[in-house]
């Protein structure tokens, strides 16, 4: 077994301050670099790279993260997909706790048994699952740039699923709005019966400015407000308590009726 100590995680950035990663709670963000999923919208396209950032020892994320702690609430560790580099996530969470911040995960839902080790040792606070379209493994393997493979990612992300709901943490579920890809009520509609549990449900608008995976994507426009409030109406309808919306114009708003 690998001295905890000096266990690396591969990084692509850290920022020190956000008030925007985690709702009503300023954190600090650590985004690991390296996703299994392909989505060509990806947000974030760099860091799907499992080799883009640089290497750092878990001691050395957490120098980085408690130089930020006199103003932060706690800390996100996002991605990219976090929970692939699972040994060090893991030490990282259990050094963490002991500094007293509160611990969220931004996940794919696609490693659910490092989802479990984290629940059951009661190492996170808050998880942000993105449920990209309908569990249909066809559609999701599509969905999520990896054909033929729907079938595994489908079950890993209902098992994930499982596990938070029935936790007792905070659980956000996201739906990526997205121009002839997503962006569909039938989507939402499907989306939002499997999470209505959930702590909120944030429908979020694509942006096509952001470092695309598919550059070809940057031709799409993205949905309007409006378009992002008729989806949310249809959440609620499938009795998702707590819905917002994400719009580069406005943030984040909480739908009402
Ligand atoms: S959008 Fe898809 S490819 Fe990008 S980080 Fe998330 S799961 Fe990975």
């Amino acid at each position: 077994m690998e001295d905890s100590s000096k266990l690396k995680v591969r990084i692509g950035g850290i920022i020190d301050i956000s008030t925007i990663d985690w709702l009503s709670r300023i954190c600090n963000v650590v985004f690991f670099s390296g996703c299994n999923f392909k989505c060509p919208y990806c947000q974030n396209g760099k860091l799907v790279d499992p080799n883009y950032g640089r290497s750092l020892e878990v001691d050395e994320v957490i120098r980085e993260v408690l130089r930020s702690k006199p103003l932060i609430e706690g800390v996100v560790l996002s991605g990219g997909e976090c929970t692939l580099q699972a040994e060090g996530l893991i030490s990282l969470c259990e050094k963490l706790r002991r500094s007293g911040l509160r611990i969220g995960i931004d996940t794919n839902g696609s490693i659910p048994h490092v989802i479990e080790e984290l629940l059951e040792r009661g190492f996170i606070d808050r998880v942000a699952i993105d449920v990209k379209a309908p569990l249909d493994p066809k559609l999701y393997g599509e969905v999520v740039g990896l054909p033929g493979q729907g079938d595994i990612i489908v079950r890993s992300v209902e098992r994930t699923l499982e596990l938070l709901l029935k936790s007792r943490i905070e659980v956000e579920a996201r739906f990526l709005a997205v121009p002839t890809i997503t962006c569909s009520t039938d989507f939402v509609r499907e989306v939002a019966r499997k999470v209505r549990e959930a702590t909120r449900f944030v429908i979020q608008q694509f942006r096509p400015e952001a470092d695309l995976l598919d550059p070809s994507l940057k031709r799409l426009k993205p949905p309007t407000r409006q378009e992002l409030l008729k989806l949310a109406f249809t959440a609620m309808e499938e009795g998702a308590s707590e819905v917002y919306i994400r719009t580069k114009e406005h943030g984040l708003e909480k739908v009402k009726r």
